[in-house]
């Protein structure tokens, strides 16, 4: 059969007309898409964890399919991250990890957030909900404050002042790295500190400082620490012998001491 070049140049034209959003709109709605047994895990979140953020699923549809998942916040509906799984087939159970980031780089603020799933060029369907956090309370029990003398700035002997915050804890409490990170450095200081370790928080300008913990902590140099971790316990080394076991906190920006206590009281009302 002959076909006249005109009559070729008309029917790649059309294709290609035909090759936008709407032809792939009515694929998505040809497959027959339904989300399935969805699921988060862990129940709280936190940016940098051991444990990674994951969306669970499955879904059923006539044959395999392109999907597309989003993070978005729940506020505002913000598209955070976007991700694709191509060829993905119904039946199956499937999950998608979030790292916490954004698609620009950054990490993504504490809030609530949501995982959407669907067919690419479909309708997306709800996922599921959760919280994300950023930091965590790093004294992982029953504790409490000294009152001013343990604030940021109290007056210390020598005309220093006082660069963190105290939360009074029993001795023996187990203390979490509030950020992940790398260790910058661990040690013992019998002037003031006690023992001490320094940690350099991932993906942040701010570095956290631990001190008078009851024996030299769980961690050491350069060791890469997750959000959560376990790195010491309380204790009351250094200048503390006299007064109840606590861990002096600090948070340093760019090496220079900051109040970390509006910091605290939002990662203890995450609970
Ligand atoms: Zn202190």
């Amino acid at each position: 059969m002959r076909i006249r070049p005109f009559t070729l140049i008309a029917v790649a034209v059309a294709l290609v007309a035909g090759a936008g959003a709407e032809a792939s709109s009515t694929a998505a709605r040809g497959v027959g898409f339904e989300l399935k047994r969805t699921s988060i895990s862990p129940q709280h979140p936190t940016f940098d964890a051991e444990r990674k953020i994951r969306l669970h699923y499955g879904f059923a549809a006539t044959h395999a399919v392109d999907l597309r998942i989003e993070v978005r916040r729940a506020k505002g509906d913000k598209l955070v991250r976007v991700y694709r799984e191509r060829d993905a087939r119904p039946g199956g159970r499937l999950a998608r990890v979030w790292n916490g980031m954004t698609r620009h780089g950054g990490v993504a603020d504490d809030g609530r957030y949501e995982f959407r799933v669907g067919p690419l060029g479909g309708a997306m369907k709800y996922a599921g909900r959760f919280r994300l956090r950023t930091h965590v309370f790093p004294v992982d029990g029953p504790h409490g404050t000294r009152g001013a003398i343990g604030e940021f700035g109290a007056p210390r002997s020598g005309g220093r002042v006082h660069e963190g915050f105290d939360i009074i804890a029993d001795c023996g409490t187990p203390l979490l790295a509030a950020r992940g990170g790398e260790v910058k450095k661990v040690g013992y200081d019998p002037v003031l500190y006690g023992y001490y370790v320094l940690i350099d928080g991932l993906k942040t300008s701010q570095d956290y400082f631990y001190s008078h913990l009851i024996a030299p902590p769980a961690v050491g140099r350069r060791d890469r620490v997750r959000t959560a971790q376990y790195v010491g316990r309380v204790g009351k080394t250094g200048n503390a012998a006299s007064t109840p076991c606590h861990l002096h906190f600090e948070v340093r920006v760019h090496g220079d001491p900051v109040d970390p206590e509006p910091f605290l009281r939002a990662w203890d009302r995450h609970g």
